[in-house]
């Protein structure tokens, strides 16, 4: 089958690679007909990781049911699903409180298991023509009737909504509070989402693109330019000089300069700085606890630092990690198609996945206008 592999920094190719089959009783085979470009991507693409040369990428999955194994009981032929990133057994300790973002059976020994990412298991992606989902019953939402008609839509659900929506819930974000959020990516874009639909009185959101930036502005979010404007003064003063309710971090780590590797600790000080005393902060960017390319920098900087004497100060607390995306998507999924929620809102590019890497290429480089990019493999 065809599939996107990575070949090395900054060099992603469609291969054929052997075809995705069932390997348990458990498994069922799906047909992607759409399959999302995601930031997280972006660490493995831009060389920050320890992933394998050859390893099928892609983690925002949907398609349809093709083949099912035998102890499958919920899951039939021909049902349309959505993946969660995350591959959760449902039956460990962690998975049984709903953090199936950190299942001890799907990658023992770890923080967590997911499809084609460094680290996360030896599971193969769905930027493919087919993908193996493992623990069927419990790692496929099931679609409504109208799968087709809003598939731009439900596959978010694999990811950057539940993880917007996750940031909210870390930050602990209550109807009629202020938030502000670092980073107006596609991550970003769906915590502001998420906000609004939370009924939040005031979202504030920086970055530095003004197209994404512009975006935000079209569901009211209030885009602050860090390039232009001074944004911890500038979320002051939009809040009385209190500071916002809670902040969200959907930033993590980034290098903006293709030669250099910068350490991107920046927003955690930010946000200390712009959330109110006694307030919450919500992290959901990754940020990576080695980077092969920035071993001396991480070294000198004592890894990923921020200033934890003004965190306690203010008495802030701070939720981090993956999004245990199964904890919400059902709940997203029934918004979307009651038309309360349209994460497709973001979307500029629907590709073949044949195009798979001109798609990383622009994404990558914060092309003008590329902020989402759905692969489409029978297109
Ligand atoms: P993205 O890289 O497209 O978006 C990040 C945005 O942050 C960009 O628009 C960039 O200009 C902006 N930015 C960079 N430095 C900034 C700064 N100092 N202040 C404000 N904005 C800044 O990627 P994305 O898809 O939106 O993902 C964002 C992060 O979320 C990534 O780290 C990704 O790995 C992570 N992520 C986490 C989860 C999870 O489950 N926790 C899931 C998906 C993605
Ligand atoms: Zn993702």
């Amino acid at each position: 089958m065809k599939a996107l592999v990575y070949n090395g920094p900054r060099d992603v190719q469609i291969k054929e690679v052997p075809e995705a089959k069932i390997e348990k009783p458990t498994d069922v085979l799906v047909k992607i007909t759409s399959t999302n470009i995601c930031g997280s991507d972006l660490h493995m693409y831009e060389g920050r990781t320890n992933v394998e040369v050859g390893k099928v990428l892609g983690h925002e999955n949907l398609g349809e049911v093709v083949e099912v194994g035998k102890a499958v009981e919920k899951i039939k032929m021909g049902d349309m699903v959505c993946l969660p990133f995350n591959i959760s057994c449902g039956h460990c300790k962690n998975c049984e409180r709903g953090l199936t973002g950190f299942c001890l059976t799907a990658n023992p020994g770890t923080a967590g298991a997911a499809y084609g990412y460094a680290g996360m298991g030896p599971y193969n992606g769905g930027q493919a023509e087919y993908l193996r989902v493992p623990y069927a019953d419990f790692n496929c939402l099931k679609l409504p009737e109208d799968a087709r008609d809003k598939e731009a839509d439900y596959v978010m659900l694999s990811d950057i909504f539940p993880t917007g929506w996750h940031a909210t819930e870390l930050a602990g974000l209550q109807p009629g509070e202020s938030v502000v959020i670092y980073g107006c990516g596609p991550v970003g874009l769906m915590a502001a989402h998420s906000a609004m639909i939370k009924g939040a009185s005031k979202v504030m959101i920086v970055d530095r693109h003004p197209d994404r930036l512009r975006l935000a502005e079209k569901i009211c979010a209030i885009p602050i330019d860090d390039s232009k404007e001074e944004h911890v003064e500038k979320i002051m003063e939009l809040t009385n000089g209190e500071g916002a309710d809670r902040g969200c971090e959907c930033v993590g780590y980034q290098c903006h300069d293709p030669a250099g590797h910068e350490v991107p600790n920046m927003t955690m000080n930010d946000l200390v700085k712009s959330v109110r005393p006694t307030g919450g902060i919500g992290v959901v960017g990754v940020f990576m606890p080695e980077d092969p390319g920035a071993a001396d920098e991480l070294a000198k900087h004592g890894k990923i630092a921020f200033d934890f004497g003004k965190f306690f100060e203010k008495g802030l607390h701070m939720g981090t990690g993956q999004a245990n995306v199964k904890a919400y998507n059902r709940y997203l999924r029934d918004l979307i198609h009651q038309e309360r929620a349209k994460p497709s809102w973001i979307v500029s590019h629907e590709l073949a996945l044949d195009e798979a890497a001109d798609g990383y290429k622009h994404f990558d480089a914060r092309d003008k206008g590329w902020t989402k990019v759905i692969l489409h493999p029978g297109m």
